[in-house]
Formats: structure tokens, C-alpha cells, sequence
């Protein structure tokens, strides 16, 4: 039997690779994994420490930036209350604190795992199941969503997190982008490497720019921008090997981050939303 589409819903899906338990929506163009419950990651400290180093090691400030002032620039002359959804270890918050004094923005993270910095709140738990009289007016989620199972459930708690005319900020993979298309490309010719790194069971949603648009859409909010987006190179974490084939993956990956940066086709993708 056809899985539901987690994101439209819809039925009009196929298993699109059974190795790596991927189905596909012809309604959306989203991409889910389906694996048993047992098979779900924790996000302890060794997340940060051991598997995503590089990544963790190296903060965008380029994009923590440009989402910040996006978002100011979409909720207007308000004072800013923001909260940043599965803030790790409050990099993006951080560096917001030293960044922009000026606008003295009150800044609160919220992740499972705990953290504490002065002139930052800082609440541990499960998003989900939080009670908020903050009143925040700008929520964020970095490298988030497609860890979840039910992204509805995620979005909507957003939504009901901000009053009207608040903004929502969803920064997640994009499985549109060149280098998803060169990996499915590589997996269907033989060479599964990258396929099957990026496709890792610890992301169970990929979404394209239409399915996370969908998504939001149907979480009633408004889509007010879309941006795909590279990040810089050190962030990369490339599989352990030789010298060599590690050298030689993250020049495939610097020749394809300049590419797809002027296709349009980032790896990432950050969605800008204003709540109605
Ligand atoms: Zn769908």
C-alpha cells in the first residue's frame, strides 16, 4: 500500500528506493523516509561532538545574519522577541547577542539538550509540549524539520507560538538542489556513496522548495521569500577515507556549491514566512 505524504497528506506516492526506505509524493514533490521508531536518533552531546563536527565547529554567521535582518525587516518596527527552535548549543543566538547590540533583541533558545549564557533564556525540553506566555514576534528552526516525524505538528506549534503578523524562519536541506541531483544521478549509475550519505536515516524529511512551501501554506501562513543557499566549505564534514578521497569529495563539493549557486540550487533552503 501507498504511504501517506506527511506533508499534503496525499496518496498519489511510490517507494522510490527501497534500500534507503524512500518514498516519493507526485502531489508535492516531497521525499520521506519511513523506518521503524526503534531506528530514531537521540540528539545527545556526541551529536554535536563526534557526527556533525565540522558542521557544528563552523557557524554560518553569513546566513545568521541575513536571516536576522530579513526577518526584522518583515515584522517592521516592533521590538524584537525571538526564539530560536532547536537551538543546539545557541550558536545562531550568540552571535546575534554580539552582532546586534543595538537593537537589544531578546533572545530565547529552546532545544533538548541544556544550555546556559548570560542575557540569553535558555529552556530545555521538548519543543512540543512547552506553554509560551513570551509573546515572541520571530520564531527560528535551523537544520531542523527534517528530523522530524510529523512536520505539521512541528510547524503548527510554531504558528501558535507567534500572534499575527509574526515570523516564522524554517532553514532546512533542500532536496532540489544540484547536489541531491547529482548524487541520485551518481546512486542510478552505480556509485551510491553520496546517495546514501545524504539520504542517512537521520533525515526523514527532504524537502524540495515546493513541499516545504506547501507545508507552511497549509499551516496558514504566508510564504513571503525563499532562498537556497550554500554554506562555507570548512563546514563540511566529509566521510572518513584517504587523504586523498577526502580532498578529492570536497572539491566535487566546491565545484558544485559554485555551480548551483548561480542555478539557484543551494543546498539549502530558508523560508521566510509572516503569520496572517
Ligand atoms: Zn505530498
Amino acid at each position: 500500500m501507498n504511504k501517506k505524504c506527511p506533508i499534503c497528506y496525499g496518496e498519489d506516492t511510490y517507494l522510490k528506493n527501497q534500500r534507503m526506505s524512500l518514498h516519493q509524493c507526485n502531489t508535492c514533490d516531497h521525499t520521506f523516509t519511513v523506518i521503524d521508531r526503534v531506528e530514531e536518533e537521540t540528539y545527545e552531546e556526541d551529536y554535536y561532538l563526534k557526527a556533525h563536527k565540522n558542521w557544528f565547529a563552523n557557524p554560518d554567521f553569513k546566513l545568521f545574519e541575513n536571516v536576522y535582518n530579513t526577518a526584522k525587516c518583515i515584522l517592521g518596527k516592533e521590538k524584537i522577541r525571538l526564539a530560536d527552535v532547536g537551538c543546539g548549543q545557541g550558536a545562531f543566538l550568540k552571535h546575534l547577542q554580539s552582532k546586534f547590540k543595538a537593537d537589544a533583541p531578546e533572545l530565547n533558545g529552546i532545544d533538548i539538550i541544556k544550555n546556559e549564557h548570560p542575557g540569553i533564556k535558555f529552556e530545555s525540553g521538548d519543543f512540543l509540549e512547552m506553554k509560551f506566555d513570551v509573546g515572541y514576534n520571530i520564531i527560528t528552526s535551523f537544520m531542523v524539520i527534517e528530523h522530524v516525524i510529523d512536520p505539521h505538528l512541528f510547524i503548527n506549534k510554531m504558528v501558535e507560538s507567534i500572534p499575527n503578523n509574526g515570523v516564522i524562519v524554517v532553514n532546512t536541506i533542500n532536496n532540489g538542489s544540484l547536489i541531491y541531483r547529482v548524487a541520485r544521478f551518481l546512486n542510478n549509475l552505480g556509485f551510491p556513496t553520496s546517495h546514501d550519505r545524504l539520504y542517512n536515516h537521520h533525515h526523514l524529511q527532504h524537502y524540495t522548495n515546493k513541499s516545504l512551501k506547501t507545508l507552511l501554506e497549509m499551516e496558514g501562513v504566508e510564504v513571503v521569500k525563499i532562498e537556497n543557499h550554500n554554506y562555507q566549505l570548512k563546514a563540511v564534514d566529509v566521510p572518513n577515507g584517504s587523504a586523498f578521497m577526502m580532498s578529492f569529495y570536497k572539491l566535487m563539493v566546491a565545484g558544485m556549491f559554485a555551480v548551483s549557486s548561480v542555478l539557484n540550487l543551494g543546498h539549502h533552503q530558508t523560508l521566510y514566512c509572516k503569520k496572517k
